[in-house]
């Protein structure tokens, strides 16, 4: 078993893994903590029915990993780390699952600090903080899903000057993919600056409100990666960047909400070839996690939107970067996280 863990790609020199269990409420999870250089690690807990342990030791050592990219990139001063647990989000769920939680956290004295995630709720988390303090994001001051969005916007604003030299949004169509907490919001902001909207959802009350709402145009959810667009919008799931859907996209710009959207890392330089502009996924949608630190840390909250644009920035940066450098910008944007925390 420590063969497995030590060997795993995503293993990558996480300072401390722990199994955490707790016999009454039947708690298994795992807390990675991959790196506190820049402060305690942060990252949400995921509840999901892994089919084996091997598969929830993957997953929380890459969503770990991943998220002391993301914080970093974001000029937060917090680490990255995440948690899991094992079981049924819809059928396991106790107030004790989630205390036993909390306990184990206590017992980190404070280097990983939670929130919310796949499978996991605020009321949830409010179980977690009557046994410890080392939890984010309680949704008492508001979903973190508008930030997210309004990073979304202000990376995209970047990668239009970038790829095509303008400014507005005027004319320029966007394939957006997932009308859910995030993927409305940016759609909501893209309309109102001037874009046309072509969308694609599993939920059909959302495709509604998006037609009557923002004038858009309702696709199937495999017809979105053939649209005529200008920009693709991923804010639904992972992997939709892979070698099938690139052949298919027209758009010159990748810029969407989605956790782990190059389906392999490859990709990344397959998009270069292609032309592609792709704003990489942990630095544009950062500002979920801007807000929840913020509030964690009680910084004043009145430099936090200033924050959240500040993606536009560094995307910036990013794209002038690997031009500069024939790199891909998903390589980019990973060197500069690594700047920062491993110093
Ligand atoms: P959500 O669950 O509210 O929305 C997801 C939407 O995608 C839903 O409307 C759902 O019906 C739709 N969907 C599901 N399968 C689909 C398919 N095959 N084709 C098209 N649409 C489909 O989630 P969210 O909070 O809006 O997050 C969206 C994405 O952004 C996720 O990948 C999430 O991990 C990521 N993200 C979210 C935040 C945040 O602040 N919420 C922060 C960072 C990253």
């Amino acid at each position: 078993m420590t063969a497995f863990v030590f060997n795993e790609i995503n293993f990558d020199n996480h300072e401390q893994v722990v199994f955490a269990s707790e016999e009454k409420s039947g708690l298994k999870a795992i807390i990675a903590v991959h790196n506190t250089h820049l402060g305690p690690a942060m990252g949400g807990c995921r509840m999901w029915n892994y089919a084996t342990e091997a598969e929830a030791v993957r997953d929380v050592l890459r969503l770990s990993r991943g998220m002391t990219y993301k914080n970093a990139v974001a000029g937060l001063p917090i680490g990255g780390g995440k948690s899991v647990i094992i079981g049924n989000p819809k059928t396991d769920k106790t107030p004790a699952l989630f205390e036993a939680l909390g306990e184990a956290l206590e017992r980190l004295g404070g280097r990983y600090v939670t929130a919310e995630d796949v499978g996991t709720s605020p009321a949830d988390m409010a179980n977690v903080a009557s046994k410890t303090k080392y939890v984010a994001g309680l949704g008492d001051r508001g979903d973190p899903s508008p930030f997210t969005a309004l990073g979304c916007f202000v990376g995209a604003q970047a990668a239009i000057r970038h790829q095509l030299k303008r400014d507005s949004f005027d004319g320029l169509t966007v394939a957006l993919q997932g009308l859910g907490h995030v993927g409305y919001d940016y759609a909501r902001r893209l309309h109102a600056a001037g874009a046309k909207l072509i969308v694609a959802d599993i939920d059909q009350a959302a495709l509604q409100r998006a037609q009557d709402e923002l004038g858009a145009e309702v696709v199937g959810i495999d017809a979105i990666y053939d649209v005529q667009a200008d920009i693709y919008a991923p804010c639904a799931l992972g992997a939709t960047l892979n070698p099938d859907t690139l052949s298919r996209l027209k758009a010159k710009i990748v810029a969407g909400a989605a956790n782990n959207q190059l389906a392999t890392a490859d990709i990344g330089e397959a998009c270069r070839q292609k032309g592609i502009l792709y704003a990489p996924d942990f630095v544009i949608n950062a500002g979920g996690i801007i807000k929840v630190c913020y509030e964690y840390l009680n910084t004043p909250e009145d430099g936090m939107e200033a924050h959240v644009r500040r993606i536009g920035d560094t995307l910036t940066e990013v794209f002038s970067r690997a031009d500069a450098e024939g790199l891909p910008t998903s390589v980019v944007a990973d060197r500069i996280a690594e700047a920062k925390f491993k110093k």
